[in-house]
Order: structure tokens, then sequence, then C-alpha cells
């Protein structure tokens, strides 16, 4: 069989520890053997951003930008742990972060939904996608501990010299707390403009909710950002993809999620996205079931597993013991990129073979033949537990 070709590259970036590892054979036996890959390179396992002194991980990132598309492995984010496990010379910053910002992206987490791993909400049979804003709020916050009667007020001084603005925040009889937040007109854009772009991407409806009943000015401007990009630039493409957008109080969202059946992606504030995305992995069944897209504004797509390098199974690995590590979520970032790769050059057979590689992984786990992770949640009775390379195999099986 003749291998496919990709015009176009696409962005490779390695990682650390266990999925490293599921990275090599992912691509050896799912991967190499059908395809001429295509791809720029880029270590950004630990040791390699040390001794770049982190620059491959911006490097990675401007790649990402000029071709459009990446797919990464799972990464250390260091810690003081790390910092001498490793030898490091400095305690280098989430290489997520690092591109994040560089893109300016948002992050779309998606369930894989597979017979046999029943959500807990049995009336959910499609991925919901939690889409969370990335900037400001409460992760960008001052505050202060207020230990005695006084008054807090904020003040606004403009640059230019223009009469300062002032309101009472409170005035406190005896101690308490106090805090300040802030969020920026071009960041929630950004967002608003991610969402749109990512649901017209995957023809999925977008929903939209806040607390702008009671925050009238804070979370109100939110709503009101993303229904005047709606009304003026996407109104007319949503009509014609036939998905709608939908705003509604976050309470009001939360109940209506409950009742739904997916297939939907929820734009979530902040604080929100944060808390909301753990419950929805967690209700989905495993976090080693979730996928993550960075999407920019300007249509740049990275796509990963939401997480991270599996460092207890590294480590069993490491002194010669079996794993049996989950590398589903990986193996859909890839074929999330191929996909996405083969749809930019309108390379068909790429895609196809995304479609195929997914069918083949979820077809795996239907027949029964799951990691340790799975089996210990699935409905499939007596399913055999496979280790990390077998169940690989077990994939490039069906495939063939
Ligand atoms: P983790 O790697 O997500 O693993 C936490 C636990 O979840 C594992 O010990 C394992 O549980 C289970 N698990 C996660 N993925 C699994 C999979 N594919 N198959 C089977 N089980 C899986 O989180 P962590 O241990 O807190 O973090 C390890 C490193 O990853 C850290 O250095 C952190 O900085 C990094 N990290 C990177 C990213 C990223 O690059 N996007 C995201 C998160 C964390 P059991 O041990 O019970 O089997
Ligand atoms: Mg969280």
């Amino acid at each position: 069989m003749e291998k496919i070709k990709m015009q176009t590259p696409l962005v490779e970036m390695d990682g650390d520890e266990m999925t490293r590892i599921l990275w090599q054979i992912i691509k050896d036996e799912l991967l190499k053997p059908y395809i001429d890959l295509n791809t720029r390179y880029f270590d950004l396992g630990l040791e390699n951003r040390n001794d770049t002194n982190d620059q491959v991980t911006f490097d990675s990132a401007n790649a990402a930008r000029k071709y459009g598309v990446a797919v990464k492995c799972a990464t250390i984010t260091p810690n003081a742990d790390r910092m001498k496990e490793y030898n490091l010379k400095e305690m280098w910053k989430s290489p997520n972060g690092t591109i994040r910002a560089i893109l300016d992206g948002t992050v779309f987490r998606t369930p894989i939904v597979v017979k046999g791993i029943e959500p807990c909400v049995k009336n959910w049979k499609k991925p919901i996608t939690i889409a969370r804003h990335a900037y400001g709020d409460v992760y960008k916050n001052v505050e202060m501990v207020i230990p005695a009667p006084g008054v807090v007020k904020l003040v606004y001084a403009p640059e230019d010299g223009s009469a300062e603005q002032t309101i009472e925040v409170h005035d406190f009889k005896s101690g308490g707390v106090v805090q300040g937040q802030h969020n920026l007109d071009v960041s929630i854009e950004s967002f608003a403009k991610s969402c749109f772009e990512y649901a017209l991407d995957s023809r999925q409806d977008l929903w939209f909710s806040t607390k702008d009943t009671i925050s009238k000015k804070y979370d109100h401007r939110f709503k009101d950002i993303f229904a005047a990009l709606y009304e003026s630039q996407y109104k007319e493409r949503f009509e014609k993809a036939g998905i709608t957008y939908f705003y509604t109080l976050i309470d009001d969202a939360v109940a209506r999620i409950m009742k739904a059946q997916g297939g939907f992606i929820w734009a979530c504030k902040n604080y929100d996205g944060d808390v909301m995305s753990d419950m929805i992995s967690s209700a989905f069944g495993s976090l080693a079931m979730m996928t993550s897209v960075l999407v920019s504004p300007d249509g740049c797509y990275e796509y990963e597993a939401a997480h991270g390098t599996v460092q207890r199974h590294y480590y069993k690995h490491l002194k010669g013991e079996e794993t049996s590590t989950n590398s589903v979520a990986t193996i859909f970032a890839w074929s999330g990129a191929l996909r996405k790769r083969g749809e930019l050059d309108g390379n068909k057979e790429l895609m196809s073979f995304a479609d195929r590689l997914e069918k083949a992984t979820l077809e795996t786990i239907e027949s029964g033949k799951m990691t340790k992770d799975l089996a210990l949640i699935t409905s499939i009775s007596n399913p055999a537990v496979l280790n990390s390379r077998d169940f690989i195999l077990a994939i490039r099986e069906r495939l063939e």
C-alpha cells in the first residue's frame, strides 16, 4: 500500500515522561506505516527546554503560527522538585502558558465518548466541549485583608490627566477581605472570536453564560462583546451552517446542561471554565479520555491530550515494570491535527485516515480491549486489560 503524502508540514511538539514513550509508539505503529509524516519537529522535553533556555518552546509556538496546525505531547511544568530532578538552570514557565500567550488562543476541551464508558449523567449522549477564557478575573486579581474599620475605594486615574473616578467598595466597620479584578476588551474579543470560529469549524451550537444579572457592568461587558461580534460578523455564517449562538445566565446554563444530550460548546469565563471542565471530564469518565485544542482567533490549531505526563506510570516504566497507560487522548490529538492539516490542504486521504484511526481506537475499546483506567469503570463485562504497547498494537490490528 502506498503511504499517504502530506503537502504541508504540521508542527510536532514532543514532550516528557510516559506520554513521550507513548508518542514514539503511536508514531511508529499507527502513523508512519500509513503516512509519509511531514512534521517540523520540536523537542519540548524538559532537558531540551533547559538546554535551549526555553527558546525551543517559543520557536515551536512561532512555527505553529506559521503552519497553522500543531500537535503537542504533554510536558512537565517545572516546580521545586523538578528543579532538582532535572538540575534546571531556571524554573521554566509552563510551555502551555507560553504557547497560549503567543497564539492568543482559547482552549477547547472535549471528552471522547465511547460505548462501554457511560457518563454519570445518563442523558449525555454526545460530548460537551468546554471553552475557557484564559485571561484575568480572579486569576489576575489583587486582594487585601482588612484588619480593622476603614473605607475601601476603587479609583480610576485616566492617563490623559482627566478627572479621577472613585467608587466606594465598602465602609468596613470591622475586619474583612477585599478583592480587585479586571479584564480587557481585546482579550474578551479574541476569546469570543475563537469560540465563534471553533463553533463554525466543528459545526456545533455555541452556548455562553455569565452572571450578568448580578454583575451589571463586569459580566455584562462579556455578554455585550459576544453579542456585538455575533451580530456584526457571525450571524449569517451561523445561520448558513445551521448552528445557533445561545446566551444564558450561568445558573440556567448549569440546569440545562444536566438535561441536555450534549453535542455543543459551552463557553465559560475563566473561573467557571476551570471548575466546569473538571466536572465535565470526571462526569464523562476519565481525564485520560479528554482531548484539548488551542484555537487562536486567526485560526491556528494546536491539539493535545488534556492530561499530564503520567509521572507515576513513567517511574514504573523506568523500573522495568509493566504499565497500562491510556493513549487514547494522545492518539486523538494526532488524528485531530492530521484531519485539520488535511482540511487546510484539501488532502482527503489524510482526513479519512484520521477518521479511520479514531474509529479503530474506539472499536478496540468497544470490543473489550482497553487500558486499566478504563477497565475499572467500563460497563463491558470481562474486559481484557492490555499494557501500554499492546493496546496500541490492538488498535493497529483493527486499523489493518
Ligand atoms: P497527570 O499526568 O494527568 O496524571 C495524574 C493521574 O491521572 C495519573 O497518575 C493517573 O492516575 C491518571 N492518568 C492521567 N492520564 C492518564 C492516562 N493517559 N492513562 C492512565 N491514567 C492516567 O497529572 P500529574 O501527575 O499531576 O502531572 C504530571 C506532570 O504532568 C506534571 O509535571 C505536570 O506539570 C504535567 N502536566 C502537563 C500538562 C500538559 O502538558 N498539558 C497538563 C497537566 C499536567 P494513577 O496514577 O492513579 O493511575
Ligand atoms: Mg480546574
